[in-house]
């Protein structure tokens, strides 16, 4: 799959639900209102939709959501992915979670062929935990952790940089990621999606964390890549390596590898913009992909060249109005 301006698309995200057990500030209201099931595709149609992208040029696949791991019988899917990963046909299947379920899932998602996983902390202060996600507990994460590096998953922690919230706790963060051996990835706040509050008073730019690192750090660019936007440098001081997701900062987007799509089979070209395609109806319609295979080549022939995403008081409404949890970051 090659897009009109010369990427190739080998990277697929999947939203298997928009549910999550959380309802992080910046990612969700409280009183969120959830798909009608029907509406969601059944995980013999996820299986099938991640099927007909591996077979057209997908290596990658990253299962997110919502909470990826609270989706019933979520290991099935996982185990039967597994045989792309068998065949060669696939070289990564990952998950990006919040860890409160990895320590019953860890050792399954190993059998499964999972090496690497992405676990979101914000905070390691257990009460301001508790206010970021409204409904988390960390202990039950940080068990899930140890759950996951025993069971053999090398694990990246995503932190989300929030003004006034955790800006101050990076340092201490970055020290406990690599202190325990996990790579930190720092992320920019995005607007997507209604929430409660305001988002301009959650915008912290991450070149001024970046400035604010480097007088304690020695922070060396490196051109490490994982398959996701994150920019990495190394830190001489701790050995381990920190990443930077800027959308707003920087522009990523003339790398772009990927597309999304959600738990109701709408392909997202583009994270930052509203164009889609339906995939739903086409994969409903026969048993056969070639509908299927007919629809996803119509869309990757108009992914975007790149978002256009603004944070500013005078707008101040999203600049997309699906919340990541339904496009799954
Ligand atoms: N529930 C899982 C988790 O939290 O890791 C997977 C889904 S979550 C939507 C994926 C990632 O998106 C998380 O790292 C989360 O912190 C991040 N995220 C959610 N809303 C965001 C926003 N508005 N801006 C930036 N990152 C966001
Ligand atoms: Fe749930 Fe992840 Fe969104 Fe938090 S960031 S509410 S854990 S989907």
């Amino acid at each position: 799959m090659i897009d009109p301006f010369g990427r190739a698309v080998t990277y697929l995200r999947v939203s298997v639900t928009d549910r999550c057990d959380f309802r992080c500030v910046y990612c969700m209201a409280e009183d969120m209102t959830f798909l009608p099931k029907r509406e969601v595709l059944s995980l013999e149609e996820l299986d099938r939709l991640c099927t007909a992208f591996i077979e057209k040029g997908v290596r990658k696949l990253r299962l997110t959501g919502g909470e990826p791991l609270v989706r019933k019988n979520i290991m099935s899917l996982i185990r039967n992915l597994g045989r792309h990963l068998d065949s060669g046909a696939l070289e990564e299947l990952t998950i990006t979670t919040n860890g409160s379920q990895l320590s019953r899932f860890a050792n399954e998602l190993y059998d499964c062929g999972v090496r690497r996983i992405n676990v979101s902390i914000d905070t390691l202060d257990p009460q301001k935990f508790k206010t970021v996600t409204r409904w988390g507990d960390l202990a039950k994460v940080l068990d899930g952790v140890r759950a996951a590096t025993a069971a053999g998953l090398k694990t990246k922690i995503n932190m989300v940089a929030l003004k006034d919230v955790n800006e101050h706790e990076i340092q201490p963060m970055l020290e406990w990621c690599h202190g325990e051996g996990h790579d930190l990835t720092l992320i920019e706040t995005m607007p997507l999606g209604e929430i409660d509050g305001d988002r301009t008073d959650q915008y912290l730019p991450l070149s001024t964390v970046r400035s604010r690192l480097a007088e304690r750090f020695t922070l060396t660019d490196i051109p490490y890549k994982t398959g996701g936007p994150a920019r990495y440098v190394t830190i001489e001081e701790t050995g381990g390596k920190l990443g930077f997701i800027t959308p707003l900062t920087h522009n990523f987007c003339e790398s772009c590898n990927r597309v999304r799509v959600t738990c109701t089979g709408q392909l997202y070209m583009c994270l930052g913009q509203d164009d889609m395609a339906d995939l739903r109806a086409p994969l409903r319609a026969s048993e056969g992909n070639e509908v299927l295979n007919d629809a996803i080549d119509e869309a990757i022939g108009r992914k975007p060249k790149g978002h256009d995403f603004v944070i500013d008081r005078d707008r101040n409404q999203p600049a997309v109005s699906r919340h990541m949890s339904v496009t799954g970051g």
